[in-house]
C-alpha cells in the first residue's frame, strides 16, 4: 500500500487505514502470529538493533498486525502516533505512569471506571504520586485542586455508569495554562462521537475491548498522542514492561474497526429510542442519556459530542429489589458488566462494577441501589423495546 497521506473520511480509513499488504497480495489483513523476526546476516541484525535499518525485532516491541491496528487508530483519531496494549487498563496505567514521577500531583474526576480509580487513588500514592479526586462537572473544582506540582489531569467523559459529561476543552485549557497534560479515557463516547485531541487533550486512551471489538471477543487497549510524547515518555516503558497487544487480538480489533461506524450508529439510534421510552415509564425515577435534552450537562454534550452514546443510565423506583427484578425479567438483554457489545447488556453497578466503593462514594457519584447501566446492542430496536416493556410489567 502506498504510504502517501490520504484525506480519507473515517469510514474509509477504518476499512483501509494502516494496511500493510504482504507479497501474497491478500485482501484481508494478515495475522502475523510470530514472536521474533529473522535477519539475513549478522550485520543486518546489528543494523536493526542500532536503528539504522527499519524492521521488526521482537513482538514485545512491535509486530506487523499490531502496527496495522495502531496506524488505523491514528487515522481515525487524527493522532500522530499510538501504542496498542493488552487491555484498556494497561493503556490507562501506561498513560498515567508515563506522565508523572514521584513528587508530582494528579487531579482526576472522581467519576472513573473502578480500576482507573484504583490506579489513581491507591497505586499512584505508593510511588509518591499524590492525587486529588474532584467532581469533574464544574471547572472551578479542577482549578481549586491545582497545586504547584500538578502535572496531570485525568478524566472520563461520559462517565461510567452515570454518564456525567466533563467539559474537555475547559480542562485542557486549564492544563495548558499550568504546563500539565490531560489524559482522556474516551471509551463511552467512542472515537466517532468525541475527538478529545481536537478539544485540546494531550493523550487519549481506549479500552478496545468495548466498541472497537464490539463483539465481545477479546481484550485490548490503545494510547494515542503526539509522536514526541510517545517517543520521549512511552516508548521505553512500553518496550521494557511488556503491556503489548497479542497479534491475534490486534487482528480481531482491526476487523472490528471496519464495522465500527455502522455498529455505533445503529446502537446509538436504538439507545436514543430506548432512553425516550424509559423516561416515560412510571417505574423509572430517572433516565440519564447524553442524547436527551434533559441530560444534566446537555450544553456541554452539544459542544463536544456528535452522538448520544450507546449507553443509558437509569434509576428504578424501589431500589435494589426492583432493579434486580427488572434485570431478572429481561429475556434478550443479558446481565453482564461488559459494554459496547453486539449483545445488549445490563448491570447493577452498586453490586458489581462499583461494589468496592463506600456507600458514601457511590452516593457522590449518583449510583443508588436502583441504578442500572444498559449497554445497547445490535438487536432489532423493536424487539429490545418489547423486551424491556415486558420486563417492567413482570417486575412490577
Ligand atoms: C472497560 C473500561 C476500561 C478498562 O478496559 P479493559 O479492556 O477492561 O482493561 C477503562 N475505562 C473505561 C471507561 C472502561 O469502560
Amino acid at each position: 500500500m502506498s504510504t502517501k497521506k490520504r484525506n480519507w473520511k473515517p469510514q474509509t480509513a477504518l476499512v483501509h487505514g494502516g494496511t500493510l499488504r504482504s507479497g501474497f497480495g491478500e485482501t484481508s489483513e494478515a495475522m502475523y502470529l510470530t514472536q521474533g523476526y529473522v535477519y539475513q546476516t549478522a550485520q543486518a541484525a546489528e543494523a536493526r538493533f542500532k536503528g539504522e535499518e527499519p524492521g521488526f525485532i521482537y513482538s514485545r516491541y512491535a509486530n506487523p498486525t499490531v502496527d496495522m491496528f495502531e496506524k488505523r487508530m491514528c487515522a481515525l483519531e487524527g493522532a500522530e502516533d499510538a501504542r496498542a496494549t493488552a487491555s484498556g487498563m494497561a493503556a490507562v496505567t501506561a498513560a498515567l505512569l508515563c506522565s508523572v514521577k514521584a513528587g508530582d500531583h494528579i487531579v482526576a474526576a472522581r467519576a472513573l471506571f473502578g480500576s482507573c480509580r484504583w490506579v489513581v487513588e491507591t497505586l499512584a500514592p505508593r510511588y509518591g504520586i499524590e492525587a486529588t479526586l474532584v467532581d469533574g462537572t464544574e471547572i472551578a473544582n479542577w482549578e481549586k485542586a491545582v497545586r504547584p506540582n500538578t502535572k496531570l489531569f485525568f478524566l472520563e467523559s461520559p462517565t461510567n455508569p452515570t454518564l456525567e459529561v466533563v467539559d474537555i476543552a475547559a480542562v485542557a485549557s486549564l492544563a495548558n495554562s499550568i504546563g500539565a497534560r490531560l489524559v482522556v479515557d474516551n471509551v463511552f463516547a467512542t472515537p466517532l462521537q468525541q475527538k478529545p485531541l481536537q478539544l485540546g487533550a494531550h493523550i487519549v486512551v481506549y479500552s478496545a475491548t468495548k466498541h472497537i471489538d464490539g463483539q465481545g471477543r477479546c481484550l485490548g487497549g490503545v494510547i494515542l498522542s503526539d509522536k514526541k510524547w510517545i517517543d520521549e515518555n512511552l516508548h521505553d516503558y512500553f518496550r521494557h514492561t511488556g503491556p503489548s497487544l497479542s497479534p491475534f487480538n490486534a487482528w480481531t480489533l482491526l476487523k472490528g474497526l471496519e464495522t465500527l461506524p455502522l455498529r455505533v450508529r445503529q446502537q446509538t439510534e436504538s439507545a436514543g429510542r430506548i432512553a425516550d421510552f424509559l423516561a416515560g415509564q412510571p417505574q423509572i425515577a430517572r433516565v440519564i442519556y447524553p442524547g436527551r435534552a434533559d441530560h444534566p450537562q446537555a450544553d456541554i454534550v452539544k459542544k463536544q459530542m456528535s452522538g448520544g452514546s450507546t449507553l443509558i443510565c437509569l434509576d428504578v423506583k424501589g431500589g435494589k429489589p426492583a432493579a434486580f427484578a427488572l434485570q431478572n425479567a429481561l429475556d434478550i438483554v443479558l446481565i453482564s458488566n461488559n459494554l459496547g457489545d453486539a449483545k445488549s447488556l445490563i448491570t447493577h453497578p452498586a453490586t458489581t462494577t462499583h461494589k468496592n466503593l463506600s456507600d458514601e462514594a457511590r452516593a457522590e457519584l449518583g449510583i443508588g441501589p436502583g441504578t442500572l447501566r444498559l449497554s445497547v446492542g445490535l438487536e432489532d430496536t423493536d424487539d429490545l423495546l418489547e423486551d424491556i416493556a415486558q420486563a417492567l410489567k413482570a417486575a412490577k
